[in-house]
């Protein structure tokens, strides 16, 4: 991506996020689910990382985003309210444990917490007397709504300690106020509300005091602000303060150490979250010890003290933007769902695929639908039914193709599938492509099978040479499931690194029959350029000790293709080396030249590798079995059966003592 592309993105972004969040935090009327929120601010994120420059303080990655409503006094807190660092997997969650551990050089103690969700919410005290209750705001300065929070029963309006104190925790509405709540508004033909978050933050954030008192809210309080100033050096100890004090304090919190621990508190609760008798939306880890808060540090906007692991959603709304069709190695014909691209169960998912024509038909999915989606197996991404009630008449019918969307061949159906029969159909070069990648080939290092099928089946590559052009779909890909700018980055050096081989490589992997590993090598050593090889003869070829007449004909059949020829003049296009890079000619008067020789028994100045390595890089034919045709057998120590047959064939044995006279006595 260029900058300005970069900068117009990031513009998008902020206007984006910056709409969201007034709904969410000013109006407390969200239009978005908080994945679509949450998505947008990663995708922020990773545009920042790559483009720093686009960073600046007023980016809703660096201030918390909220303001005081008119009506509302305003209150600046002591100390910032900050908002909580988030990840969004277990990875993700061990990966910051393990930075926190190294930052500590310990294994650090933590408390894990419910991620409460409602509204964050500070009292203070002075002298034991409540003084005010403030909002967030956009951390710094917040809303003086102590009437609407006098009006929660269970709020300590005096505490039994002298001096400051600040408690923060969150305002939520208990499910069961929720649902009541919500069926009084569906008597009286209210707007329901979309969540129980909306609806406490909507309640205390309202002028009038009465709202606030009919809608039951609770509070759960999590964080006493200055424990240290009455000598508390804990925050597990500072929660049981102030559960003394008369603070409701949430039962589940738990002190954990280890990453095994931590992982099964947010197993166990990740399973007892739907009976809960209100809504949590993650589980909050924070350093135990208030010594450590110093040193950890904080960014504009969170501390490093603390995260927020976010449950995956198990089912996300989203929309049906297009149906593509891919050709599978048989030809089978499947229908992709291009969704907009949503976070589910951890990932960022953007395509499904749709099985078959009769698995959209059954589903009856129109394109442009909202969809529900989710994750089968936790893994799969499913789409699992249209939402019709959202359909606004722009939606398109699903119509199954009935050509070969590569060849354009006619597709046969077989029961619920289609299929290309065209035996020549290029979808079929998945087999070519995944050879011409393998570690004995070019050795594309991350471009394994996955991957090259992945881009096959999206049409990033469809023939060899469409390799070297990957890096001309970096944008799109860098947005595909499980793909960063690193691993994106890692792939393109690999095949970049990729056009620096040696013939031989090339020629094992653009797959000509019966051209394995050992003949291309012989091949790249005996011609030196692609080029020669090209233009050699039946005839020279067959001069050739290890080249038979099926192998000679294979090879200049294969060059006299003009699919090939221009496969090979893509490839020269694209700066792949075509030139074999050993030691470049073989000194034909060594005697081991074009000779075939056996290794036994064990060297003692040699490995057996190193031999080999050497007679090849003379031109011998290093072969396993001893036959008529040897010219050598090099002899070690304790030789075997090998020997024997040598004896008796009447072939030339040698020991390491002539062997390295006869090599110049390297
Ligand atoms: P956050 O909700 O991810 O985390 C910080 C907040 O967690 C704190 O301010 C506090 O209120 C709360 N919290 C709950 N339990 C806690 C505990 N035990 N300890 C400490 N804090 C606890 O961050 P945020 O900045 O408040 O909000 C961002 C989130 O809000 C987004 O990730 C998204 O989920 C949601 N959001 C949604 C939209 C939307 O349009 N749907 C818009 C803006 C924000």
């Amino acid at each position: 991506m260029e900058f300005l592309e970069a900068q117009k993105k990031h513009d998008e972004l902020v206007k984006l996020i910056e709409r969201y969040a007034k709904e969410y935090y000013i109006d407390d009327n969200p239009s978005v689910s908080d994945q679509v929120y949450d998505q947008k601010m990663e995708e922020l994120e990773a545009l920042e990382k790559e483009w720093p420059e686009l960073i600046t303080r007023n980016s809703p990655t660096q201030r918390i985003i909220g303001t005081v409503l008119k009506g509302f006094n305003k209150i600046t807190h002591q100390v910032q309210m900050l908002s909580l660092a988030d990840v969004f997997n277990e990875e993700e969650l061990v990966d910051w444990v393990k930075k926190v551990d190294i930052e500590l050089e310990d294994q650090t103690e933590f408390v894990a917490e419910m991620k409460i969700d409602g509204l964050a919410m500070s009292l203070v005290y002075q002298d034991g007397n409540l003084v005010y209750a403030a909002t967030r705001g956009d951390g710094t300065t917040g809303e003086d709504v102590t009437t609407n929070v006098l009006t929660i029963r269970d709020i300590p309006t005096r505490i039994p300690l002298m001096g400051r104190v600040e408690v923060r925790g969150e305002i939520y509405m208990p499910k069961k106020s929720l649902e009541e709540l919500n069926e009084e508004r569906e008597k009286t033909g209210e707007p329901l509300f979309a969540n129980a978050r909306n609806a406490a933050a909507g309640s205390i954030r309202n002028l009038d005091s009465n709202v606030a008192r009919s809608r039951k809210l609770d509070g759960w309080w999590y964080y006493f602000t200055n424990a240290q100033d009455f000598g508390i050096k804990t925050h597990y100890e500072s929660i049981l303060r102030l559960k003394e004090m008369g603070f409701k304090t949430n039962p589940e919190a738990r002190i954990v150490k280890g990453t095994k621990e931590i992982l099964s508190y947010v197993n166990e609760y990740t399973e007892k979250r739907d009976s809960l008798p209100y809504d949590i939306d993650g589980i909050v880890l924070k350093v135990n010890d208030f010594s450590k808060y110093d040193t950890l540090g904080y960014t504009a906007k969170t501390p490093k003290w603390a995260v927020a692991y976010k449950f995956p959603p198990k089912e996300v709304k989203t929309k049906l933007l297009d149906i593509i069709y891919t050709v599978g190695r048989t030809g089978k014909i499947t229908p992709n769902a291009v969704l907009e691209p949503v976070r589910v169960a951890g990932s960022l998912v953007q395509r499904a695929t749709l099985h078959n024509e009769d698995f959209v038909k059954e589903k009856n999915l129109m394109i442009g639908d909202t969809v529900i989606l989710r994750k089968a197996g936790d893994i799969i991404p499913e789409v699992v039914r249209a939402i019709p009630e959202e359909r606004d008449g722009t939606e398109k019918p699903f119509e199954m193709i009935e050509n070969c969307p590569v060849c354009g061949s006619k597709l046969e159906k077989v029961d619920a599938m289609h299929f290309c029969k065209n035996l020549n159909c290029p979808s079929r070069n998945i087999e070519s492509l995944i050879h011409f990648a393998s570690k004995d080939a070019m050795d594309i290092e991350t471009m394994g099978e996955k991957v090259t099928q992945e881009f096959f089946d999206l049409g990033i590559i469809r023939t060899i040479p469409d390799i070297y052009e990957i890096y001309k779909h970096r944008d799109r890909i860098i947005t595909m499931d499980g793909w960063s700018n690193k691993s994106v980055d890692k792939l393109l050096d690999a095949i970049e690194t990729s056009k620096k081989n040696s013939l031989e490589r090339l020629l094992f992997g653009l797959g000509i029959k019966e051209v394995g590993n050992k003949m291309a090598k012989t091949l790249a050593r005996r011609f030196n350029t692609l080029d020669n090889l090209m233009h050699t003869s039946y005839e020279d070829l067959i001069k050739i000790n290890d080249i038979g007449e099926v192998v000679a004909n294979l090879i200049v059949e294969y060059f006299s293709n003009e699919h090939n020829i221009e496969i090979i003049n893509r490839l020269k296009e694209a700066n792949v080396n075509t030139i074999y890079l050993g030691s470049n000619k073989f000194d034909e008067s060594n005697p081991f030249f074009n000779k075939k020789v056996v290794l036994t028994g064990s060297l003692v100045e040699f490995t057996r590798d190193k031999a080999t390595k050497i007679l090849e890089d003379l031109g011998a034919h290093v072969v396993g079995s001893v036959s008529k045709a040897t010219d050598f057998v090099l002899c070690g120590s304790d030789p075997g059966s090998k020997y024997d047959k040598a004896q008796k064939l009447g072939i030339k044995i040698i020991n390491e003592e002539e062997f390295k006279n006869m090599i110049g006595g390297e």
